[in-house]
């Protein structure tokens, strides 16, 4: 066992607090991470105040991890110590269902294991990245390629997967008109990917507070939801629209919005159930999606992409003992517009 520096949340309502946790011994397939920034989502929060079904205390949360490979296993091929890696929101599979086998390890029939609050394959809870190290299978382990900082790039394993994929899978590409809902986290990887992707970029945001970052991250409007007109202006426009808030939201008014067969996909996750009238689907054919992280191959190609394009995540390094500071940060949307945690200060 490998014990390390870590921080852990203990209980629904007190503050992430300094601890050690055991790593397992390396196995044939495991590989040693030396963690090197380990950013911040709103799963964590959510995951370590009990907000989404009772929590196994303590855990320590963080699935936006970067680092160096420490050590390999015996049998560890894809791997050598020294090589740039990342780890995401899971860190095994079952392998064999069909999901699986067609590479997407996300939707395992049998659950994924996710990278904390889990079970891992070996009857131990999992732990996450807020912490020096981590031990995960060489097959859950991704490259993060040269031209690609650790730190920028330790968000998009979590925000860059979960807007990468569902814009893939509905096909962005030059010409699509894209529409994202919300720029926090997830919103402004999905305005750089898209843009990238050669889409037109429009962002959906609450107010015009930061529309000259919308615009300056690759977006080529910029409409305020809180202004009525726009729901009107903006009518049968959009080939795919990403919804990456978690707040609840006027499904009807946003489905309006797409051209026939555009396709609304929820990214975020809102807790109350969200309501929607036939008649704002049928008339266009139009669909309501959602989509969850990716599998391993695609975020692999993710990250290749990102490093082709030269996109990261833009981030405000913060130390350990800021993380609970930073909780409230999120919680306000005062972050532009993701934390990174340099994994030196655990
Ligand atoms: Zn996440
Ligand atoms: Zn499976």
């Amino acid at each position: 066992m490998l014990t390390v520096n870590a921080y852990a949340a203990t209980s629904a309502t007190g503050p992430l607090t300094p601890t050690t946790i055991e790593r397992r011994d390396l196995g044939p397939h495991d590989v040693l991470i030396d963690i090197t920034f380990s950013g911040i989502c709103h799963s964590d929060i959510h995951t370590a105040r009990s907000e989404w079904g009772a929590t196994n205390y303590p855990i320590v949360v963080g699935h936006e991890i970067a680092g160096v490979v420490r050590e390999v296993g015996a049998e560890v091929t894809k791997f050598a110590a020294g090589d740039r890696v990342g780890v995401g929101c899971m860190v095994d599979s079952c392998r064999e269902c069909d999901n699986c086998r067609k590479g997407l390890e996300q939707y395992c029939l049998n659950g994924n294991v996710g990278t904390y609050g889990a079970v891992d394959r070996d009857g131990r809870p999992t732990q996450g990245g807020y912490a020096q190290a981590i031990v995960v299978t060489e097959d859950f382990v991704l490259r993060i390629p040269d031209g690609l900082a650790l730190d920028v790039a330790a968000p998009l394993l979590c925000a860059g997967i979960t807007t990468y994929s569902p814009l893939r899978h509905w096909g962005v590409g030059p010409g699509s008109r894209v529409a994202v809902i919300g720029l926090g986290g997830l919103g402004h990887m999905a305005v750089k990917l898209a843009h990238a992707m050669g889409a037109e970029v429009t962002v959906l945001s609450q107010s015009l507070k930061k529309q000259e970052d919308g615009l300056r991250l690759g977006a080529d409007h910029y409409y305020a939801t809180g202004d009525e007109e726009t729901f009107a202006k903006l009518a049968d426009s959009f080939d795919v629209i990403l919804n990456t808030v978690s707040a609840k939201i006027d499904l009807d008014a946003y489905l309006g919005l797409l051209a026939v067969d555009g396709t609304l996909v929820n990214v975020g996750a809102p807790e109350e159930p969200l309501s929607v009238r036939a008649f704002s689907l049928i008339p266009a054919r139009r669909s309501f999606a959602g989509s969850m992280i990716g599998g391993i191959a695609e975020t692999q190609e993710m990250l290749d992409f990102c490093a082709e394009h030269g996109l990261g995540a833009e981030i405000e390094v913060i130390r350990a003992e800021q993380i609970n500071e930073a909780y409230e940060r999120v919680l306000a949307s005062d972050v532009r517009y993701r934390f990174v945690i340099d994994a030196s200060t655990f």
